[in-house]
């Protein structure tokens, strides 16, 4: 595999190296959250191994911008307090994985291949079929049988973020923030008007949404189950 390690601490950062190479991984290295997002856009990896405190950019955010970009890149986050908000925070900004430090040799190892074994999930996502709709996010329209409806830039973003997340529950915050790009409790009732005028588009019955459903207490999730 192609790894990207972003580490700042040189002996650990060279310590990993050492042990991917060693294992048959080419790897690139580099010591900071700026040159972790720009090395990670610029060149194709099949893995990020990412430290979570990280000079200039910290490691969710790092996490957050190579996640946007690249769906299906599997992220490793190295955690070094070890604390259950860290391993949350970590994975709710889209790590696949994370190890706690001090963490052994073999550890590290295992979870990289465990990884990479894993088959990706990415999608071109420029189409979504689902019962009776295709929704076309690249022309931005929704066709039901004969009924076609145009979705605004926004609404193709709010299709995007919930079905690139469908194995969990998307706050509005989170919508807000991503979506919108507004950060505020005071703002999510936009999200909630925003869901609604896209369930015309996209639901069969607008009253009963089976693509995007509410969870209540929690925001929408992307048809949780079946
Ligand atoms: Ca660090």
């Amino acid at each position: 595999m192609r790894v990207l390690v972003v580490e700042d601490e040189p002996s650990l950062r060279e310590g990993i190296s050492d042990l991917l190479r060693g294992d048959g991984h080419t790897v690139t290295a580099v010591g900071d959250g700026i040159a972790g997002v720009e090395t990670g856009l610029a060149e194709t990896f099949d893995l990020v191994v990412l430290d979570l405190m990280l000079p200039r950019l910290d490691g969710t955010e790092v996490c957050r911008r190579l996640r946007a970009a690249r769906p299906g890149l599997p992220i490793l986050m190295l955690t070094a307090m070890g604390s259950e908000d860290d391993k949350v925070r970590g994975l709710s900004e889209g790590a696949d994985d994370y190890v706690t430090k001090p963490f052994s040799a073999r550890e590290l190892l295992a979870r990289v291949r465990a990884l990479g074994r894993r088959e990706p999930v990415t999608e071109s996502l420029d189409e979504v079929v689902v019962e009776g709709a295709t929704i076309d996010l690249a022309r931005m329209v929704v066709v039901r049988g004969d009924q076609r409806s145009t979705l605004t830039p926004r609404e193709v973003g709010i299709v995007r973020w919930l079905y690139q997340h469908q194995d969990r529950v998307v706050t509005r915050a989170e919508l807000l923030e991503q979506v919108f790009g507004q950060r505020g409790d005071l703002q999510t009732r936009a999200v909630d008007m925003a869901i609604a005028v896209l369930r015309k588009k996209l639901e069969l019955d607008p009253a009963k949404p089976q693509l995007i459903i509410s969870v209540k207490g929690a925001g929408y999730a992307w048809r949780l189950e079946r």
